[in-house]
């Protein structure tokens, strides 16, 4: 199996990372953006079509950070459920948060329309599922509680219903989400390139900004290919953050996260397996993930996350675990297994904010799609028009923890704490 193991994103395949040459560095842009995954690409897009001259830099090939490596779950999800929130913060910060969610699932549909991306952005419902009776009960309260404060559209499914969605022994309900997406992200990110390119985004590939310094009128950038001023910096580097802003990275938990692609599948197991072609998730906080490709063709999986590992022995571990859910693919083998990075924060929400002058939207907490997407969009808006920025996320405290640099050795082990605490079971 694992000689033929492909350990780039199997989303590469029909979104090769663009080969682009870096032009000469400016003396002078308006804007400097650090990081070309969605956040940066769609911040500039926003700047470059307002009049401003725009510089986007990445350490390594344009968009070669999880924008191009994720699931391509577009969904409305955040580390806090709606019940919790409002326990926690009052109804109307709770409706507040997941109508702002709502904006960030729509950034991505208005997005894809206003570039006409060919991505397979598709509105087909999301499988959540239950494995414990608590799991179940949680499932149902929760959702109950959004359809009654947001009108969000769910359908209960218990064990008997529950074949007619998904081909496994391994979970006794699930609530059906028929109003959430998939994309194939790396067409998304391609579609923004292009959008980008066309409008006069000037890309910079390989070419890491080492250090940024205040001076009069704004900001020395210095990159590894030489210096340029800069009216305003962006700081959209999620998982990738570096020490360019200390304070930042004090503030991000990077954690990688694992993603495998099966081999094609014999006709017809698909629609035994998945029949109606959603996307599906389990109620842990450590989650599987489990999709179609975009063609039918082969089941993709995300799990483990948080775990250090190469990919080829990580394709072994997730293919393990996805025969455990679906024993009918013993026989399947792993065509790509790979990885890529996603910041959790302490407070484990997304964060959008100025600090020293320098704008930053980072900590999606696995979220990024649409809140990288919706963030993009405000980050230019807060340069255009600063003040007018409305949003639940941003400007708000910015934890991080006493002796906390960026290290983050601890979270293999906070990952198994929450698997231990929740009972969740591991197949490999
Ligand atoms: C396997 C996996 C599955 C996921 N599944 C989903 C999902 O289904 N749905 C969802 O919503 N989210 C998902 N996510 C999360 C989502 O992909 C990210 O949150 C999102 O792509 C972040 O976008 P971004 O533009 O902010 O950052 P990224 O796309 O990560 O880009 C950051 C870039 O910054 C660059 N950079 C960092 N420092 C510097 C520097 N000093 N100089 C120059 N460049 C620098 C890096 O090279 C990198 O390319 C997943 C992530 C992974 C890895």
């Amino acid at each position: 199996m694992s000689a033929a193991m492909k350990t780039d994103p199997y989303w590469w395949e029909a979104a090769p990372r663009p080969e682009i040459a870096a032009p000469d560095l400016p003396a002078k842009v308006d804007v400097a953006i650090v990081g070309s995954g969605y956040t940066g690409l769609i911040a500039a897009l926003k700047l470059v079509e307002a009049g401003r001259s725009v510089a986007v830099f990445d350490s390594g090939a344009i968009g070669s950070g999880a924008s191009s490596r994720n699931s391509g779950f577009v969904g409305r999800t955040l580390k806090y459920s709606f019940g919790d929130l409002v326990k926690a913060k009052g109804l109307s910060h709770a409706i507040a948060t997941y109508q702002e969610m709502q904006q960030a699932f729509q950034a991505v549909a208005d997005t894809v329309a206003e570039y006409a991306i060919d991505c397979a952005f598709r509105i087909h419902g999301r499988l959540v599922l239950a494995e414990t009776s608590q799991q179940y009960e949680d499932l149902q309260r929760e959702y109950e509680l959004r359809h009654q404060h947001l009108g969000s559209p769910f359908e209960t499914l218990d064990k008997a219903a529950l074949p007619r969605e998904i081909g496994s022994p391994r979970y006794l309900g699930g609530v059906v989400l028929p109003d959430l997406a998939s994309i194939h992200p790396g067409l998304y990110h391609q579609g923004l390139v292009k959008a980008a390119t066309a409008r006069g985004v000037a890309l910079h590939p390989f070419t890491r900004v080492a250090n940024i310094s205040r001076e009069s009128g704004g900001f020395r950038v210095l990159t590894e290919r030489g210096p340029l001023q800069a009216g305003h910096v962006i700081l959209a580097t999620n998982g990738y953050t570096d020490g360019l802003l200390p304070w930042l990275q004090r503030r991000l938990i990077p954690f990688d996260a694992w993603q495998m692609a099966t081999e094609a599948l014999p006709a017809g197991l698909i629609d035994q397996l998945l029949p109606n072609d959603r996307t599906y998730i389990d109620s842990y906080m450590n989650i599987d993930a489990i999709r179609r490709s975009p063609d039918g063709s082969r089941i993709l999986y995300c799990g483990k996350t948080g775990e250090r590992s190469d990919q080829v022995t990580m394709g072994r571990r997730l293919i393990g675990e996805l025969r455990a859910v679906f024993p009918d693919l013993q026989d399947i083998g792993v065509s790509h297994s790979w990885t890529g990075r996603c910041a959790a924060t302490f407070d484990l929400l997304p964060h959008l904010g100025t600090h020293e002058g320098v704008h930053y939207a980072v900590g999606y907490c696995f979220a990024g799609l649409p809140m990288g997407s919706h963030f993009g969009r405000l980050l230019a808006q807060r340069i255009l028009q600063p003040g007018s920025v409305k949003s639940v996320f941003a400007d708000q405290p910015f934890k991080t923890v006493p002796l906390y640099q960026g290290n983050n050795w601890f979270v293999p082990w906070m990952m198994r704490y929450y698997d231990f605490k929740e009972g969740k079971r591991h197949a490999a």
